[in-house]
């Protein structure tokens, strides 16, 4: 390189150290000089993106802040105005019971919010053993129905299959917790809640379903947000948008899955992945064999039908030493899929293979 080719080089580097990100690397020349440059663009755009992403966590953060002091007004303004009514002596609403409500309001906020902020230590330092489900829900049953018998919605749930999931079960209680006490706030009274727990693959599935208000289709994509409530105005819910957040940070952490189906009207499902421990996969070949799909099953019967046709067609060879029988047998492996039935049918029938030129 030349002397005026490492003096731009230079200054190009020293423009990137002084934080201008936004003026491109004019690439050219040829050899090492432009590939140089070339990679110094590339720097140049990475630390734009790092700067960009770094702005928008901020940004959002800042809304979150936002969010929480709006929502902290609104209970503080009316604990407020209930307070001046109780000094100018006006208590024909029992202000002093309504604050204690707006007081417990708040108190499940910040609750919250600690727990989220909580959350991420958590997940470090969860502690996660391999549990049996039926032991598990066996325990949490009385848990969850109480919450629901508060809110006078009846309960249901399934039989829970003999597998082991590996979990904490104090974090994992909360994310059906949370689950359970959405239904129970949404859904009016009299309606049912139903957990169904059933096994597919690989995973546990925990199917949470109400016959809620259910969820507009516009708002479905972000209702695992932070802070993220489909009706921002609602004030007589208790209602903050952490609970599917720290929901789905929980069952993320266990190395599962959740999504959610809704009908406005109609009601909302939720349905919680969760990976089954392999020592508990059944370990019986036939079990295994039976869970393939049918196609492997169909293949697999073919292939021994294959081989059996084949052995058999070498071992009629060295009896007959004609050289057709070989030649089928060599050749048996283009027909895989349908000879064997053949040499089957017509080994049984009339104790010969038929097929091709026996
Ligand atoms: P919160 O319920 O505290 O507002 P969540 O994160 O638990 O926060 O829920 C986010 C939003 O999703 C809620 O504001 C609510 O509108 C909606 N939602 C959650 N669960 C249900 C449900 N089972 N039925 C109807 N809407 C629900």
């Amino acid at each position: 390189m030349r002397g005026k080719q490492i003096t731009k080089i230079e200054s190009t580097l020293s423009r990137l150290l002084d934080g201008d990100l936004y003026t491109p690397v004019r690439i050219e020349g040829m050899g090492v000089y432009h590939a140089t440059l070339k990679r110094l663009e590339e720097l140049r755009v990475t630390l734009l993106k790092l700067e960009d992403s770094k702005l928008e966590i901020e940004n959002k953060n800042n809304s979150a802040i936002a969010a929480v002091a709006h929502d902290l007004k609104t209970p503080l303004a009316v604990i407020s105005g209930y307070a001046e009514c109780i000094t100018d002596g006006i208590d024909d609403k029992d202000y002093a019971h309504l604050i204690l409500d707006k007081t417990r309001q708040m108190n499940d906020m910040v609750l919250s919010l600690v727990e989220t902020s909580r959350q991420k230590l958590q997940e470090e330092t969860s502690h996660k053993i391999a549990q049996n489900m039926q032991v598990y829900f066996n325990g949490v049953y009385q848990r969850l129905e109480s919450i629901t018998d508060q809110g006078r919605i009846n309960f249901e749930m399934s039989k829970v299959p003999n597998v082991s999931v590996r979990l904490d079960p104090y974090q994992f209680g909360r994310a059906l917790q949370n689950l359970v006490t959405n239904a129970v706030k949404y859904s009016p009274e009299g309606s049912t809640l139903r957990i169904f727990v059933k096994r597919r693959n690989k995973y546990l599935r925990i199917i949470v379903k109400d016959e809620g208000c259910g969820i507009a289709k516009e708002h479905l994509p972000y209702i695992f947000d932070q802070f993220y409530k489909v009706d921002a105005s609602r004030t007589n819910v208790s209602s903050n948008g952490l609970g599917l957040y720290i929901t789905k940070e929980i069952v993320t952490d266990h190395g599962g899955y959740i999504n959610v189906h809704s009908k406005v009207g109609r009601g909302t499902t939720f349905v919680i992945g969760l990976p089954i421990e392999r020592e508990n996969q059944e370990k019986d070949f036939t079990a295994r064999v039976d869970k393939l799909p049918t196609s492997a099953k169909i293949a697999i019967s073919f292939w021994f039908g294959f081989c059996w046709g084949f052995i058999y067609r070498l071992a009629r060879f060295f009896e007959s030493r004609r050289l057709s029988t070989l030649f089928g047998a060599t050749m048996a492996i283009w027909f895989m899929p349908f000879m064997w039935i053949f040499d089957f049918i017509s080994t049984c029938a009339y104790k010969r293979l038929i097929f091709l030129a026996d």
